[in-house]
């Protein structure tokens, strides 16, 4: 920390960060080895107006993890929007924690059509938060949030027996047989506890084994891949199924592919998208489609929104399809209402009732 008194102007404190982060970068002898640091800086001016010493070393330190996040070796002054952000952050970290003991977390369905026979074969589960204030926040903004101040374990605890529920709901009440994805987030996948929780959450809710599939992401799954190894395997000892989510915007290793013990590949949306117009789109759907069916893997193509792509994903050999051309994700109700509306699916629209 360092306190630059009577400074003229915000230049002079960038001066002397830019100093600071020169002789820093200057690489040095540690055990016989050259060692090269960077210095990340986060600077606040007093001329913002504080009232405590507490005020402003917090702000100096949140402009330094916009440094550090920006790329590192570099100088951030704090400003009004950081505040604001920062303050968002803090309100949304307070309420999360009272999002599920208040019920606000609510799962909504996204069927995935099998084109063996253009029916649904099941869904995937999607959260979403029903904010007192916000309205319907969606995942991509909170779970990382929830990740990071530890509570994914719970939500991902709650969303996999809501999702189970719920799938036992529908399979008694039409009397067939569906699957249900849901999402596991990286932290769970590396935590110790997700075996445990799936077996609870089987025992609880009665749901046979092999209609539960767990989507993982590509990046989740080969960060670590033999960690990946035995986690999948005590998934797999207790019967549920696996995706390889976001497949493609990851760096797989092949030799690792063929030895996880998954069952589905989701090919991600940027490969889905245009593909129709895009030779080297298709190109790439077409060589994992032959890759996933090579290993005995079935195929699930997200994010399919025109005619166009379903028609080519069907004579690529796609098995299953998931996208706004089909359904987007639905509530409850309205996923009730697809299921027992089956036979007309594919000329029904319906739209997902966001807050
Ligand atoms: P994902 O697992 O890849 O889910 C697919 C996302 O694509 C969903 O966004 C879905 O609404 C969206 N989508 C589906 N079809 C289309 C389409 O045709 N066009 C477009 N533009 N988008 C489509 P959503 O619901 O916002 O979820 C985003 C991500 O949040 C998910 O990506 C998943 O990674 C994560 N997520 C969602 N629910 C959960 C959860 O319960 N637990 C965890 N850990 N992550 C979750
Ligand atoms: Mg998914
Ligand atoms: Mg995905």
């Amino acid at each position: 920390m360092i306190l630059l008194d009577s400074i003229g102007s915000a230049e002079h404190a960038t001066m002397v960060a830019e100093r600071i982060m020169a002789r820093l970068a200057e690489p040095f002898e540690m055990a016989g080895h050259r060692v090269f640091v960077t210095a990340s800086v986060g600077i606040a001016l007093s001329a913002t107006g504080y009232a405590d010493v507490e005020d402003i070393l917090r702000d100096a330190d949140i402009a330094m993890y916009h440094a550090k996040k920006a790329g590192r070796a570099r100088w951030v002054i704090f400003d009004r929007v950081m505040q604001l952000a920062a303050l968002r952050r803090l309100q949304m970290e307070a309420d999360l924690r009272d999002a599920l003991a208040q019920s606000q977390l609510v799962l909504h369905y996204q069927p995935i059509v099998s084109l063996h026979d253009d029916r649904i074969s099941g869904f995937e589960a999607l959260l979403r938060w029903n904010h007192p204030a916000r309205g319907m926040v969606p995942p991509n903004e909170f779970i990382p949030v929830a990740e990071e101040i530890g509570l994914i374990g719970q939500i991902g605890a709650w969303v996999l027996a809501q999702a189970c529920r719920q799938l036992c709901e529908w399979q008694q009440r039409f009397d067939i047989r569906l699957e249900m994805s849901v999402n596991v987030s990286a932290v769970q996948f590396n935590g110790d506890e997700l075996a445990g929780t799936v077996r609870r959450v089987l025992r609880d809710t009665g749901v046979v084994p092999s209609t539960l599939k767990l989507e993982l992401t590509e990046s989740a799954v080969m960060a670590d891949a033999e960690h990946a190894l035995v986690v999948l395997a005590q998934l797999k000892a207790l019967g549920v199924r696996v995706s390889l989510d976001d497949f493609g915007t990851g760096y797989s290793s092949l030799s690792y592919l063929r030895r996880l013990p998954i069952d589905t590949l989701k090919i991600d949306r940027s490969f889905v998208s245009q593909l129709d117009r895009l030779d080297d789109k298709r190109q790439i759907v077409d060589v994992v489609l032959t890759l996933a069916h090579a290993l005995g893997l079935d195929v699930v193509a997200e994010g399919v929104e025109t005619d166009a792509e379903q028609r080519l994903l069907r004579d690529m050999g796609s098995d299953f399809v998931q996208g706004y051309f089909y359904y987007k994700p639905l509530t409850p109700e309205a996923t009730t209402l697809a299921l027992a509306q089956q036979g007309n699916m594919l000329t029904t629209s319906l739209s997902e009732t966001f807050g």
